[in-house]
């Protein structure tokens, strides 16, 4: 019996904000302050760490 060897590992993408609304795939633009999708205009204001 051949084994598969099929591990999906999920790479510690770029940190990209995933638009709640559109969903996975996709992210929000990363403005000076805050974030938004271009898809369906959902923005989040960016918090002040640092
Ligand atoms: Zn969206």
């Amino acid at each position: 019996m051949a084994e598969k060897k099929k591990e999906l590992k999920t790479k510690p993408y770029k940190k990209k904000k995933v638009c709640p609304k559109c969903g996975h795939g996709t992210s929000l633009a990363d403005h000076k302050n805050r974030f938004s999708c271009g898809k369906c205009g959902y923005t989040e204001m960016k918090a002040k760490n640092g």
